[in-house]
Order: structure tokens, then sequence, then C-alpha cells
């Protein structure tokens, strides 16, 4: 039965490969930004209401969750698939390139939403022999913070849902391969926002002032030695300082200087650490001369944690797949994902899908006006999304 299963899968998936890749560039030519996403949800709730699957719109905003029900009870897997696209302007030139200027798919998010939809057209027509429920979340605004996931999760996504299972169609990694991560996997993105409030004055004469850009450049300085001495060198850290700003002309003493960063960690316990002794270092850096100061940690998405035992089973089950050349256990990456929501609620795995062209020369990153990926990993993202969710429904809990 397993067994059979899974080649039925596959040529299903062969079957519909057209039409995935059409559907992918529909959503390539019509992107629609985070949080303004109005006829891509239409096209999701239409495709699965022409499956007869359950569906519910406008969930947390604009997502769309569509429930294919098996014709045995068991257990219930959730797949996500995002469907926002970036303010960029494309410079692909590619025949279905964007139709409007300032908007792109440059991250793969079309590629994600085919290939779920396809999936669940292929499990729809397995739905006699399958124990249990599938619940397909397509999810908007994951690109920009606060996201989508978490306002989804609280519209009740997620209810009933045993595991969850999602992809990335990952440019950077050749076609054929599938990485992952046990633990941790993506990081913690934060941004910090100061002001060192100094006293301005002349710059013959410092004696009378405060000078702030004196205390911005030994906060500065002083701010890589909490990664350096404050952090378990195990865990990793990344405290950078992109913005400084004081505007003053060659021969004035700084009244006030702004700065902003990023916080990159991998753990809560590390993360609550940098946000308190960041604004620590700088009120004591500010006493030195009695200067104020005003600071903002700033949360974006926490770190993407996956769960062992169910990473372990995507993996397995992507050893499954023909097209999958080879399953990667690779060190995590310094990039965020609202995929971290669904995983701090219940088990899961996120992995990427690679979707690098093998004969490309060059390979634009994801959010480049160039971004690109090969069609061919819709596909093998949809096989091993599947076919776990085949090996967990068959399985015995
Ligand atoms: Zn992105
Ligand atoms: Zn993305």
């Amino acid at each position: 039965m397993a067994v059979l299963q899974q080649e039925q899968l596959v040529g299903l998936l062969k079957r519909y490969e057209e039409e995935m890749i059409q559907l992918r560039r529909h959503f390539h030519e019509n992107p629609e930004l985070s949080f303004e996403e109005i006829e891509t949800p239409k096209t999701i709730a239409a495709f699965h209401r022409a499956l007869g699957h359950e569906v519910r719109e406008g969930v947390g905003g604009n997502g769309v969750v569509a429930k294919l029900v098996g014709a045995k009870a068991g257990k219930t897997v959730a797949l996500r698939a995002d469907f926002d696209a970036l303010a960029i302007t494309e410079e692909t030139g590619l025949p279905f390139r964007s139709k409007i200027k300032g908007r792109m798919h440059a991250c793969g998010h079309d590629g994600h939403t085919a290939s779920l939809l396809i999936l669940a057209k292929a499990l729809n027509q397995m739905k006699d022999n399958l124990a249990g429920t599938i619940v397909f979340i397509h999810q908007h605004a994951e690109e920009l913070a606060p996201g989508g996931a978490k306002s989804m999760i609280a519209d009740g996504c997620l209810e009933g849902v045993d595991v969850i299972f999602g992809t990335h169609l990952w440019a950077p990694t050749e076609l054929g391969k599938v990485q992952t991560a046990i633990g941790p996997f993506m990081a913690a993105a934060d941004g910090i926002y100061m002001k060192i409030k100094g006293k301005g004055g002349h710059g013959s004469n410092p004696s009378d002032t405060k000078d702030s850009i004196l205390l911005a450049a030994q906060f500065i300085t002083n701010l890589q030695q909490l990664v350096a001495r404050r952090i378990n060198p195990l865990r990793p850290a990344v405290v950078s300082i992109g913005h400084i700003e004081a505007l003053n002309p060659f021969n004035v003493i700084a009244d006030q200087v702004y700065m902003k960063g990023t916080v990159r960690t991998f753990h809560e316990e590390e993360r609550d650490l940098l946000e308190r002794e960041i604004e620590e270092l700088l009120k004591a850096t500010c006493y030195l001369t009695k200067a104020d100061y005003e600071y903002e940690f700033r949360r974006g998405y926490p770190p993407v944690v996956n769960h062992a035992a169910e990473t372990e089973h995507v993996m397995a089950s992507a050893r499954k797949v023909a097209d999958v050349e080879a399953v990667e256990f690779v060190d995590p990456t310094m990039g965020g994902e609202d995929f971290a929501y669904y995983l701090e609620e219940i088990p899961g795995a996120f992995f990427f899908t690679g979707a690098k062209n093998p004969q490309w020369q060059e390979v634009y990153p994801h959010h480049h006006p160039k971004f690109d990926i090969d069609e061919r990993s819709l596909r093998i993202a949809a096989n091993v999304l599947g076919q776990a969710t085949l090996d967990y429904l068959a399985k015995d809990y």
C-alpha cells in the first residue's frame, strides 16, 4: 500500500507539472504585497473549492485555509505555503515577468503556492486511501513583520493539527538537494533603534558639552564585547550597527546621535540577554558625561527551531523521492522566517528545497531584482511534502 501510494503521488505530480508551472507563472505575473493580497487568496480559495475542499478565507487577515478529509479517520497534517511578493521592480526579462512595476515575486512564494495547490490536487485524488486530514495553510504576509503566521494561528489555523511541514524554495542550493537542521535552523532577526542625547556646543570648547559622537563611538566599540564576552561562544549571535547619524558641521560637537542596528540570535536566552544588556551598555556609556538616551529593541520573527523527530521524519521521506539527489543537514542560516510561530505551537519541520539551475553561471540571491528559481524545484517540493504527509498518516502513533 505504502509503495503504491508513493508511486501514485509521483505519477499525479508529473501529470500536473505543467499546470503547476503555469500557476506559478500566473502568480509571478501578478504579485501582491504583504497585507495587500486580494486576488491571490481568491485564486487559491477557488482552486480548493473546485476540488471540493472545505475552505476558509480571510483567516487572520488575507490567509486561506483549506481542508482535505481522507476516507478514514487519522492524524491531521498541516502544510504551509506563503504567497506574498516584495516591493521590488523585476529585472529578469522573463516572458512571464511581473506586470506591475515596483512589485515582484523575488523570494519564490509564487512557487510555494503553485506547488502546494497542485499537491492538494494530487492528494485529493488519493483521498479514498487516506486515513486522516490534511490542512493546507496558505499564508499571507511573510515578508513584513508582524507577518501573517501569528494572526492566522490566533484565528485557529492550527486547531486540531498534529504536525506541520513547510519548505522554502532555495536559490543558493542546487536543484535536487534538500537541506535542513535539527533545532535552530533560521535566526531571530530583531532591530535596535537608539538615540544619544548629549549637549551640543562649539568644537573648540568641549568641556561645556556632552559629546554625543564620542559616546556613540565608545558604545559601538564596547557593543562587540557583549557578543565576545557575554554570549556563550557555542551559541551564535550577531550585533551590527548599520546606521549612525549626527548631521553636524565640522566644528560643532554633536547634540544628538542616532543609531540603528540588527541583532541575530537562535535562542530566546541570548535574545533576551542582548535586549537587556545593549540597553545597560548604552546607559552606562551615557553615564560617563550624564547624557541621556532613548532605546528601542524591536522584535522581528523568533528563530525557526525544528523539532527533532519531525525533522528526521521529513528527511526520511525526502530520501524516498527519486528526484532528491541529496538530503543534507546543514548549518543554520542567519535569515528569518515567520514559520517560526507555527513551530512554537506544535511539532513540525521546515526545510529548503534546492532551486538553483546547475547551468546558471550566476545566482541572484532572494530579494534581488533578477532573482529566479529553477521551476523543476516546484515538483520536488510538492513531492517531499506529499511523501512526508503520506508517511505521517500511515504511521502508527
Ligand atoms: Zn523573502
Ligand atoms: Zn521567503
